[in-house]
């Protein structure tokens, strides 16, 4: 609780200073070197260089987690041979004073050098990794500073192994030659990947800002030069939505990889991991999602923030109920941005927004946990999903985009079009960006103004509740409606299932259907319908031999124990979430429409 605390003042002084010029910050410069002798071995080693004060004892930390993504992560999990000595080069005592500190007895030394090893082999946008071809190193898990936080630059000099010709980050340069870098403060260090190797590197500018697109991993299935050119198509209808470009210059990271795990943003970067086989247009209409998501961030959620986000207390969860803002309204306007931008057409922006209505409205869990409450919860539920999530919660980024989507059109409805969720995140950035932070009652004053009307009701149905939404104003605003496909006739039993080497696996057993109220569960393996034999890629066409209301007995193993479960079939439910322009839309939802996919036409 006390360190708790001195954190908290520790941070508030810099969220008072953030903002002012870090010529202001006069406390002396944690100066690290990272160096890479075996990149092979995936190991980063590091020397840091921390004045003290003269204190007699300096405590150091390393954050727990890593901001934007929403769990302990506990990176010093990776950190070895932990050593510090004093400026004659003796060394110093130094313990381990809690699971993410040491302490160090300086002897009265001004700086003490650490120096730790970093393993470094998790390819995600939040983790290190280290190999012979290139690196990615994030903040969090890498650099061990005072845990005071008292406001400071921290430097970073690196030595790259001698394969590797280039490093990129968005931290800014520092004299004295290549590979320099000096973060005003540690949150700017936090919040500047660094990619090392010899990723290439394609640039262009918007309204004077540079902007690089580094890609590391690409094959002949990417094609840098258009990617750079529709990236800044994104840039530029960002820019045209908000008016101004936030930051001096922004890198987008793109690393390509087999094992895709997203993208995180940062105040002037992004990192995207993601699929290296983008050759297909749905592919790489997915990949240029992420790109417009992670630069949208670049206002929405880090500069223009829930209060909670801000100053981070790094080394304990943070909670906010405002992700479906931060998370969900940043991904309705990655989808609306594509097509905005000429890189997706109406059909395909109908098409992923009926995906994300479609996977809500399915998903049993939507009318047991609120949005607010699915995000105050990030840390414990959607961070660490199970087979039973789908039961349980909802997704905010799923439920944040059809929420987006609904205010959006209850803003233009209720006001003739003449005003939009464009006019609310603006109105927002303008009142709450830098260091106010806002609070979920002042967003939705935001927007109640920029409506003219009240929100109460939405906001207790469909934020803090768990009500159906109501689709009215999507299909009144803009003469679009839900085409529903005819009823199957199908038999359903309402599971997933895997492939797991030939047997057939349940993976997933939604709540309300044939298989959940029979019994069936998770892991059970069905060997046999009716006493016949079925095997992981025949249960389709078996049950094709059944009608809704047929009554079957399965044979399952359910821990290697043989059984029978009588399950009767109900009829495959039809999709009913499709959506598509309305044949007879009156001229004034055409207009309506047309203003809210052109808003420049
Ligand atoms: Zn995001």
């Amino acid at each position: 609780m006390v360190a708790r605390l001195r954190v908290l003042v520790a941070a508030l002084v810099l969220t008072m200073s953030a903002g002012l010029a870090a010529a202001q910050t006069t406390a002396e410069p944690i100066r690290y070197t990272l160096s890479f002798p075996a990149p092979h071995t995936h190991y980063i080693e590091v020397a840091a260089s921390v004045p003290t004060g003269r204190q007699p004892q300096i405590e150091l930390m390393m954050a727990v987690w890593t901001p934007g993504s929403y769990l302990v992560r506990e990176f010093s999990r990776h950190v070895e041979a932990v050593t510090a000595t004093g400026a004659d080069g003796r060394p110093l005592e130094i313990d381990k004073s809690e699971k993410n500190r040491w302490r160090v007895a300086t002897g009265g030394a001004p700086t003490v050098t650490v120096r730790y090893r970093v393993y470094a082999r998790e390819l995600t946008m939040r983790t290190n990794w280290v190999d012979t071809d290139f690196a990615l190193i994030n903040g969090a898990p890498t650099f061990i500073t005072l845990a005071d936080l008292t406001p400071r630059p921290h430097e970073v000099i690196i030595n790259p192994a001698p394969a590797w010709r280039r490093s990129v980050t968005g931290l800014p340069d520092m004299s004295g030659g290549e590979h320099r870098y000096r973060a005003p403060d540690y949150d700017t260090l936090i919040d500047s990947p660094i990619a090392l190797g010899n990723p290439s590197v394609r640039e262009f500018s918007v309204d004077g800002k540079r902007h690089a697109l580094a890609t590391i991993g690409g094959t002949v299935a990417f094609d840098e030069a258009r990617a750079a050119r529709d990236f800044e198509k994104v840039v530029r209808e960002h820019l045209r939505l908000w008016g101004a470009l936030p930051y001096d210059k922004y890198l987008m990271l793109n690393i390509l990889t087999e094992t895709p795990t997203g993208g995180l943003e940062h105040r002037n970067s992004a990192v995207l991991v993601l699929n290296r086989w983008v050759g297909t247009p749905r592919a790489y209409l997915s990949w240029l999602g992420y790109v417009s998501h992670e630069h949208f961030h670049a206002w929405n959620v880090k500069r223009l923030r829930p209060v909670e986000l801000g100053p981070f207390e790094y080394e304990n969860e943070v909670y906010t109920r405002s992700l479906w803002i931060a998370e969900g309204i940043t991904e309705y306007y990655s989808h609306l941005t594509l097509h905005r931008a000429g890189l997706s057409s109406r059909e395909e922006l109908l098409d992923v927004l009926s995906s994300e209505i479609e996977r809500l409205q399915t998903g049993p869990g939507r009318l047991v946990r609120s949005t607010a409450d699915a995000s105050f919860d990030a840390w414990i539920k959607y961070y660490r999903p199970d087979e039973n999530s789908v039961n349980s919660s909802v997704d905010y980024y799923t439920k944040g985009v059809v929420l987006g989507l609904l205010l959006d059109a209850r803003i233009r409805r209720a006001t003739g079009g003449a005003r939009s969720l464009d006019n609310v995140m603006r109105a927002a950035y303008q009142t709450y960006s830098g260091p106010r932070g806002y609070t979920p009652d002042q967003f939705r004053g935001v927007a109640e103004q920029v409506a003219g009307l009240s929100l109460q009701s939405f906001w207790d149905a469909a934020v803090d509740g768990t009500a159906e939404l109501d689709y009215t104003d999507l299909v009144e605003a803009f003469g679009i409606r839900f085409q529903a496909t005819a009823p199957s006739g199908r038999a359903w039993l309402g599971i997933a299932t895997r492939n797991d080497a030939g047997r057939l696996v349940v993976s997933q057993v939604r709540r309300g259907t044939p298989a959940y109220a029979a019994g069936l569960n998770v892991d059970d393996e069905i060997l046999a319908i009716n006493d016949f034999r079925v095997r992981a890629d025949q249960l389709n066409t078996r049950l094709e031999q059944y009608k809704p209301g047929e009554t079957v007995m399965l044979l399952i193993a359910r821990r290697e124990q043989v059984r029978r479960i009588e399950v009767a079939f109900a009829e495959e439910p039809p999709r009913q979430w499709r959506l598509e322009v309305h044949p007879s839309a009156t001229d004034a939802q055409q207009r309506q429409r047309t203003r809210w996919l052109q808003p420049d036409a």
